[in-house]
C-alpha cells in the first residue's frame, strides 16, 4: 500500500491530543524568561542596575558584572532543571541557530563543577563556518562569533529534547561584519530613535526616547503529518510543486467562517501555552480564507522583542505540531490555486512619554505632530520603495505577490479617505501666501476630521501593500516565512533618514525667519507634493492599477533576483552608511547571500520536480497506461468494433502524450540547470535560474502532471491529493 493510502487509513483513527489547560495565562506568562523581575531576585543590586542600564542601551556591562549576571542566570536556569546553554542567533538562512554547551566543566585539578561565567555569556564561537556569509569570511577568517545582546532577555526552551538556556545574541565575523538579522536591526532602531526624538522635540521637549513597535500577524497552514510525509516536495521544500485543484477549494469561504477543527484547536492551545511561558503575548487565533489555513497575532511589542518572538513562535509551532502529528507549513505558497500566507507587519512609533506618534491626537498641537510623522512615513516609502520591495523578496514570496490574493509587487501607500483629503487640502492650501490664519484653519480641520477616522473601521483597504490603519501602518507584503527583522530594518532605517532630512529642512526655514509651525507645514506640504504618486486608494489587485502605476512611474519588479538589485545601489549604500546600519561590504555580502538563497531554493525545487515526475508521476501513469492498453487488446480480441474501446484509446493517447512531454521537459530542465550552474556571476545565475529554469519549465511540467492526476486511476496515484491534505484531519 502506498504511503498515501496508509496515511488516509491512519487518519480515520486520528484524535486530537489532550492538552493540559491553563485557566489563567497570567499564571504562566513569561515563566521561562529571565525578565527584569526575575533578575531582581537573582542578581545583586550592582549587577541588576548594570543589566537594566544596558537594556536601555545607555551603558556597557563590564567583565566582573558580567560574571555576576552569568551566575545569576545560571542559578535561575538550574533551579528550573536546565543543564545546557546556547547562544541563540538569527543567521541569514531564515531560521534560528544554536550550539549547545554544558554548564558542566572540569577544573585543572579534575574537579567537576557547573559553571557559566561572564565570558561564556558575552561571547561564543559557534564554529559557524558553514553559515552564509556572502564571501566576507572566506577572504578573512573562517569563523565568526556570537555576542550577547542584553536588550533581548535570556529564555529557556523546553520543547523537544531537554531544557536549554538560550542567550539571544548577534552573529559577527572576526573582522567585525554583521552576519545576521539582529545586528543591523538594532542599529536601525538606534538610528530612528535619535532622528525621531529630534523631530518630536519640535513639539514636546520631554520626549527622550522613541521606540518603534511591531505587531505581526502570522498566517500558516496545518495539515496531517502522515499526509505531509507522503509528499517529498512538502518534506524538502515546504510547498507542493504538483497537485491538481480540488473540486472544493476556497470558493465557498466556509472555512473562513467555520469553527476551528478539533485537532488544530488542540494544537493551537498547546503552542499558545508554550508561547505564553516564553512571554509571547499571543492574543488572537482564527481560520483564514483557504482551507487548512489559520492565523495568529500577538499584542504589539518593541520591534526588537517582537522580532525575537516571531522567530521563536515559528520554531515553537513546528515543534509542538509534532506532538499532535500535524505539520505546520510556513511557506508563502504551499498550495497553488488557493491563497498563500503572509505576515502583516503592523508598525508604529511610541515615545517614552506614552504617545503613539502615528495616532491622530486630541489637540491641534498633537495633530501637527501626528501629521509630521504620517507624512514622513509616506515620504520614506516613496523615496525608498525599491528597498522595501527588496526587503520582502524571496523565492517563496514571488509566488504570492501580485497573485490576486496578495498585494502586488508595486509599493504604494493607502492613507484612507479622510487623510487622503487632509493631504490634498494641505497641498492646495499651503501656497506661498500661507500664513498664520491658514495654519489655524488647517489645524482645526485636522482636529475635526481625524478623530472620526479612528471610529470608522470600514475605511480599510485590504489590497494595499502598505496601509494606514488608524494608529499604525500595516506592511502587508511581508512573506509568512520571512524574518520580520529584514522588513523592519529597512522601514526603520528609511524613516530615520527621512526624519533627519525633515529636521534639516525645517531648521533651514526657521533660520530664514519662519515661525516653527509654519516652517513645519511648509516642509510637510513639500513632502506631500514630492511623494503623492505613491498614494493609492483603489484596488491594488486590479490590472488597472498595474497600468496606472506604470504611468505614474512606480516600479513593479516581479522577481526576486531583480528586486534585490536595490540593496546595492549607490543610494542604498549611502543610506545605510549615513544611518550607521550596514557598511558597503556588509550590503554586498547580504546581496550575495540573498541571491544564493534564491538560487538554491529554485535549484532544489527543480530537482524535486524532476524526482517526483520520474519516480512518482510517470510510474503511476505508466501503470495505468498498461491497464488501458491491456483492456483495449482484450476488447479487440473479442472481435468487437473499435467503437467499443474508442474512449480508452483516446485516454491512452492523451496519457502517452503527456508522459512524453513530461519526460522530455524534465530532461531539458536538467540540461538548462547544468548550463545555468556554469555561470560564475551570482546575480546573472539567479536571473538565469528564474528565467531559464523556473519560468521556462515549472509551470509547463506542472500543467501536464496535474492533467495526468485527473486521468490516471485514483488507485494508482501515490502522492496525497490536494483534497486530502486540505480537507482531511
Ligand atoms: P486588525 O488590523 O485585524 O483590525 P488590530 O487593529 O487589533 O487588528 O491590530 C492588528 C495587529 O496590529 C495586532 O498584532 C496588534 O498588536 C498590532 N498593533 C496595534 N497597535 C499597534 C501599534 N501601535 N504598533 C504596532 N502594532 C500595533
Ligand atoms: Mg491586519
Amino acid at each position: 500500500m502506498s504511503l498515501r493510502f496508509q496515511a488516509i487509513n491512519d487518519l480515520t483513527g486520528a484524535k486530537e491530543v489532550a492538552v493540559a489547560s491553563t485557566t489563567k495565562v497570567t499564571a504562566i506568562f513569561g515563566e521561562n524568561v529571565f525578565t527584569l523581575k526575575t533578575a531582581r531576585e537573582y542578581l545583586s543590586d550592582e549587577a541588576y542596575k548594570s543589566l537594566q542600564a544596558s537594556i536601555k542601551g545607555s551603558k556597557k556591562i563590564d567583565r566582573t558584572v558580567a560574571n555576576q549576571i552569568a551566575n545569576g542566570i545560571r542559578a535561575w536556569a538550574q533551579s528550573k532543571g536546565v543543564t545546557h546553554y546556547t547562544h541563540w542567533f538569527q543567521p541569514l538562512t531564515g531560521t534560528t541557530a544554536e550550539k549547545h554547551d554544558s554548564f558542566f566543566t572540569l577544573k585543572g585539578d579534575g574537579t567537576a563543577i557547573e559553571e557559566f561565567d561572564g565570558a561564556a555569556l558575552i561571547q561564543q564561537e559557534p564554529d559557524a563556518s558553514s553559515f552564509p556569509n556572502g564571501g566576507i569570511r572566506a577572504t578573512f577568517e573562517a569563523r565568526g562569533y556570537t555576542a550577547w545582546d542584553p536588550s533581548s532577555p535570556a529564555f529557556i526552551m523546553e520543547i523537544g529534547l531537554g531544557k536549554t538556556l538560550c542567550v539571544p545574541t548577534i552573529f559577527v565575523s572576526y573582522t567585525g561584519e554583521l552576519l545576521d538579522y539582529k545586528g543591523p536591526l538594532l542599529k536601525a532602531l538606534e538610528s530612528i530613535n535619535k532622528a525621531a526624538v529630534d523631530v518630536c522635540n519640535y513639539f514636546d521637549k520631554n520626549v527622550t526616547k522613541v521606540t518603534p513597535t511591531l505587531g505581526w500577524e502570522q498566517e500558516y497552514f496545518v495539515i496531517d503529518e502522515a499526509l505531509a510525509n507522503a509528499r517529498p516536495d512538502l518534506v524538502q521544500c515546504g510547498r507542493t510543486v504538483f497537485g491538481a485543484s480540488p473540486a472544493k477549494g476556497q470558493q465557498l469561504e466556509d472555512h473562513y467562517f467555520g469553527s476551528i477543527p478539533e485537532r488544530v484547536y488542540a494544537f493551537m492551545r498547546d503552542f499558545e501555552e508554550e508561547s505564553y511561558k516564553l512571554g509571547i503575548p499571543l492574543r488572537t487565533r482564527h481560520n483564514e480564507v483557504a482551507p487548512a489555513q489559520f492565523e495568529c497575532a500577538p499584542i504589539f511589542e518593541e520591534v526588537n522583542i517582537a522580532v525575537d518572538h516571531n522567530v521563536l513562535l515559528m520554531d515553537i509551532m513546528s515543534r509542538v505540531a509534532k506532538r499532535h502529528r500535524l505539520r505546520v507549513l510556513l511557506h508563502e505558497k504551499p498550495f497553488a490555486g488557493i491563497n498563500g500566507s503572509g505576515k502583516h507587519n503592523n508598525w508604529s512609533l511610541a515615545t517614552d512619554t506614552g504617545v503613539n506618534l502615528l495616532a491622530p491626537g486630541k489637540t491641534p498641537k498633537t495633530n501637527l505632530m501626528f501629521l509630521t510623522f504620517f507624512v514622513n512615513t509616506i515620504k520614506a516609502v516613496h523615496d525608498y520603495a525599491d528597498l522595501l520591495r527588496a526587503s520582502i523578496a524571496s523565492a517563496g514570496n514571488d509566488h504570492r505577490l501580485g497573485a490576486n490574493e496578495a498585494p502586488p509587487a508595486i509599493i504604494s501607500v493607502f492613507a484612507g479617505q479622510y487623510l487622503a483629503k487632509v493631504l490634498s487640502d494641505i497641498e492646495t492650501r499651503v501656497g506661498d501666501k500661507f500664513d498664520e490664519q491658514d495654519e489655524a484653519i488647517l489645524k482645526l480641520d485636522l482636529h475635526r476630521s481625524i478623530p472620526e477616522l479612528l471610529l470608522d473601521n470600514t475605511d480599510r483597504n485590504r489590497t494595499s501593500p502598505f496601509a494606514f490603519t488608524g494608529n499604525k501602518f500595516e506592511f502587508r507584503a511581508v512573506g509568512s516565512n520571512a524574518n520580520c527583522a529584514n522588513a523592519m530594518t529597512v522601514l526603520n532605517t528609511i524613516m530615520a533618514q527621512t526624519l533627519k532630512t525633515f529636521k534639516k529642512d525645517v531648521d533651514a526655514l526657521i533660520e530664514k525667519g519662519d515661525k516653527k509651525e509654519i516652517a513645519i507645514m511648509h516642509v510637510i506640504q513639500k513632502y506631500i507634493v514630492e511623494s503623492k504618486k505613491v498614494l493609492f486608494e483603489g484596488d491594488g489587485y486590479s490590472e488597472e492599477w498595474a497600468k496606472e502605476a506604470e504611468g505614474r512611474g512606480l516600479a513593479n519588479v516581479k522577481t526576486t533576483p531583480l528586486a534585490l538589485d536595490a540593496m546595492v545601489t549607490d543610494k542604498a549604500k549611502h543610506l545605510y552608511e549615513a544611518c550607521g546600519v550596514l557598511t558597503h561590504t556588509e550590503l554586498e555580502a547580504r546581496h550575495e547571500i540573498e541571491l544564493e538563497n534564491y538560487i538554491k531554493k529554485v535549484q532544489i525545487e527543480g530537482r524535486i520536480m524532476g524526482d517526483l515526475a520520474i519516480n512518482h508521476i510517470l510510474p503511476a501513469a505508466i501503470n495505468y497506461q498498461t491497464t488501458l492498453a491491456n483492456n483495449i487488446s482484450a476488447i479487440k480480441a473479442t472481435g468487437l468494433p473499435e467503437s467499443a474501446y474508442a474512449s480508452q484509446l483516446t485516454m491512452l493517447k492523451e496519457i502517452s502524450d503527456r508522459i512524453n512531454i513530461i519526460y522530455t521537459k524534465v530532461n531539458e530542465m536538467v540540461e538548462a540547470r547544468k548550463k545555468v550552474n556554469n555561470l560564475t556571476d551570482t546575480r546573472e545565475k539567479a536571473i538565469a535560474y528564474e528565467a531559464e529554469v523556473k519560468a521556462t519549465f515549472f509551470d509547463e511540467i506542472r500543467y501536464h502532471v496535474d492533467k495526468l492526476e485527473h486521468l490516471v486511476s485514483d488507485e494508482d496515484w501515490t502522492l496525497p491529493k490536494y483534497r486530502e491534505m486540505l480537507l482531511l484531519r
